[in-house]
């Protein structure tokens, strides 16, 4: 029966009290799960005896099989938390609690049921409930590894959605924790369901030529065994396991077809200590041609995940390549089961060194889980910082640091210090000064120059410029922007704010009512907002300009109007009370047509023109509203003045701007005084809210020094009404 194979399975000097202790939790996990039944029809205990299986076959301590056991019974059953610490104990309930906290965080996003959505939320609950016990985590991979060996039996959907958050996140992680065995398997089990077409090719190809090659492998041995004897070194030779998931990445990686690895052959050596792995390394390339740039040292160099090993391939007498592995024992323990090596047959966890270095990125991605609170972004952090080839650098004292691939000085000066990133502005690298786009490489001694005082550009976070890579930075960054002086971004939005005025030749304006009409309580809210640019010159510009014509009685209806008929749906981009609007940029439209608006996140109602691509492409039409132009079709006379250096042409290029906004002027008038020309122009816009815009047009064009609203209209347009 399944539980005196677990049994079997443990150290022969397990204590009869936790003999005793797995016993009583299978009973209590019969009990709890009695009458449930897996999708395969079999009874529910048998995946909680599988699960334990797992961990005991990593040789997990007895609590982490216990918990493996309980595992879904406090989620799935009656059974409580204080029932399993009652009986088990305050280790066991802990990590009982953490698997079921994976499965009962609330769901940040809300949003449908996107394969994209749920790698999300499970990643980030995996995180979450790690808190300090590792061990939660590999329960919950041998959870996944039993899952994923029994999806067969679910609907195809499921085992899609399954399979590949497998093998997007959980064997990444089974990975990084350096469990060589849960992730090999992982890997395979998901490549079966996410590409199950080359995954058949690769396993018939394996079959077709599987004797020959056994053979090949056995005489590779003999004579690899042979020569080690021959050189008095002690080792065992061994070939190595396929591992189908490899050979198709080996595939896609070399872009070759099956045909040309099919031959693909491996072994393993295991000797005693690392002076012999060279001595073995030597042996062998001089027994068989070594292959040019095909020699990793990764015991000089560890992985990030603490693999060691040597790596070469030789060319076989038969010309054709071998792949060979040297390593000791040691070594060989922490390939196949990374962490969970630290808890092998070991009472409780033992802190040492290695352990600390393995159990260092996921403290950093503790510390980043605090800050990070957006599911999207904590993805990214993941991706970009941990499932991703690293690069490690010293600091001149010695001290050493990882960080992703593709790392530049500022990632490292926020990986040495908070405030040293912040104060960065320059960098040697091995002495030489370097900029600070610089791409680290291992091995580069790094010396950052710091100013004394001061913070980081905003530049930095420019992707474009290609300064910061890490995640971890890029979040210190924006933080620190976030937490600058609120007082200096209000006074910024003052300065906005009194530029607009200006521009419109409004003197004075109510703060209190501007505030009140863009939703902000206080004015310096608005101010606030104004100097993080959630509210725009041309917010201000429609209030502004709508209440100067309420004031002046252009607001009201006039025998000009022409009102079109509306429907109850159908909102009017003009006079929008309350509803912040604004024109989108993509496509410019302007008064007269066809329009369409579209519910943006909290920016209110962005007008397009109909037949803009942007609307036409949206996802979610349902955001579309019915927009018109409301009272658009009255026409106002407005005046402004531009000041430029007179040019042939200027006044050409002034009339062919309001052209292509389809304003009509009334009248144009300009006057030189030496090079410098003064033009007064008196248009009829539609729509009040559009001189901002044209404000800008005209100044941009060449020579225009500015172009405002005066504050005393030109003297012949004082009679317009
Ligand atoms: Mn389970």
């Amino acid at each position: 029966m399944e539980l005196q194979k677990l049994l079997g399975t443990l150290p022969p000097t397990l204590l009869p009290k936790d003999r005793a202790l797995i016993e009583r939790a299978y009973e209590v996990a019969k009990r709890a799960h009695a009458g449930q039944v897996r999708a395969s029809g079999e009874p529910y205990i048998t995946h909680c005896v599988a699960v334990a299986q797992i961990l005991a076959d990593l040789h997990m301590p007895i609590p982490v099989i216990v918990a493996g056991l309980l595992h879904d019974a406090v989620e799935d059953t009656d059974l409580t938390l204080d029932e399993v610490r009652r009986d088990f104990g305050e280790e066991v309930a802990k990590l009982v609690d953490g698997v079921t906290k994976l499965a009962q965080l609330p769901r940040v996003s809300k949003e449908g049921n996107q394969p994209i959505d749920r790698n999300v939320e499970s990643l980030r609950k995996t995180f979450l409930a790690m808190n300090d016990d590792i061990r939660v985590v590999i329960v919950k991979l041998a959870d996944r590894l039993h899952n994923m060996r029994t999806l067969n039996h679910l609907p195809p959907e499921k085992q899609q959605r399954i399979a590949r958050e497998t093998l997007e996140i959980f064997a990444p992680l089974a990975n990084r924790l350096g469990i060589w065995k849960l992730k090999s398997e992982l890997e395979d089990l998901s490549f079966r369901y996410t590409n199950p077409e080359k995954y058949k090719e690769i396993v018939a190809m394996l079959a077709e030529h599987e004797a020959d090659r056994e053979r090949t492998i056995r005489r590779i041995i003999e004579e690899l065994k042979a020569a080690l004897t021959e050189n008095h070194i002690e080792g065992e030779v061994s070939g190595r396991p396929k591992h189908i998931y490899s050979i198709y990445k080996k595939m896609e990686r070399k872009g070759v077809g099956f045909h040309e690895i099919y031959d693909w052959r491996a072994v393993r050596v295991i000797v005693k200590d690392k002076p012999t792995c060279y001595y073995t390394l030597g042996v062998i390339h001089n027994l068989w041609k070594p292959i040019p740039g095909e020699f990793d040292d990764y015991i000089a160099t560890p992985k990030d995940n603490l693999y060691q090993s040597l790596h070469t391939s030789v060319l076989y007498t038969d010309g054709r390549p071998l792949e060979v592995q040297i390593r000791t024992p040691e070594m060989h323990e922490q390939a196949e089961y990374g962490i969970a090596a630290h808890w092998r047959y070991k009472e409780g966890v033992r802190r040492d060194v290695s352990y600390e270095k393995q159990i260092q990125w996921i403290r950093r991605m503790m510390e980043w889980r605090q800050e990070v609170s957006d599911a999207q972004e904590f993805v990214d952090v993941m991706k970009r910082d941990v499932f991703q080839e690293r690069v490690y650098c010293f600091t001149p004292r010695g001290d050493i640091f990882d960080l992703p691939a593709g790392s530049t000085p500022i990632d490292f000066a926020y990986r040495v210090h908070t405030s040293v990133g912040h104060r960065c502005r320059g960098a040697r690298v091995n002495g030489r000064l370097v900029s600070l786009d610089y791409r680290l490489k291992t091995g580069d001694q790094v010396e950052i120059l710091t100013a004394k005082t001061g913070g980081p550009s905003r530049d930095w976070l420019n992707p474009d410029l290609g300064l910061v890579k890490s995640a971890s930075a890029i979040q210190k960054i924006k933080q620190y922007f976030r937490r600058q002086q609120r007082e200096q971004t209000v006074a910024q939005g003052r300065v906005l704010l009194e530029k607009e005025l200006k521009r419109l030749g409004v003197a004075e304006f109510s703060q209190e009512l501007l505030a009140r009409k863009l939703g902000y309580t206080k004015p310096e809210d608005l101010l606030y907002a104004l100097g993080t640019g959630d509210v725009l010159g041309r917010h201000i510009a429609a209030i502004v300009l709508e209440q100067e014509q309420k004031d002046e009685g252009l607001g009201l209806p006039t025998g000009k109007e022409t009102r079109r008929k509306t429907d109850a749906n159908e909102i009017t981009v003009l006079g929008t009370q309350g509803m912040l609007t604004r024109l989108a940029t993509c496509c410019n439209p302007v008064p007269g047509d066809p329009i369409i608006g579209y519910i943006t996140r909290g920016r209110g109602v962005t007008v397009h023109r109909q037949d803009c691509p942007n609307i036409l492409n949206t996802r979610e039409p349902e955001r579309r509203l019915k927009v018109s132009w409301g009272r658009a079709e009255r026409t106002y006379p407005v005046s402004i003045r531009i000041t430029a250096y007179d040019r042939p042409g200027l006044m050409q290029d002034i009339a062919t701007v309001m052209t292509n906004e389809r304003i009509n002027m009334s009248s144009i008038r300009s006057l030189s005084k030496g090079t410098l020309a003064t033009i007064d122009l008196t248009m009829d816009i539609t729509d009040i809210a559009i001189l901002p815009r044209i404000l800008s047009r005209v100044e941009q064009l060449p020579n225009v020094i500015e172009a405002y609203r005066p504050r005393t209209p030109p003297h012949q347009n004082a009679d317009r009404r």
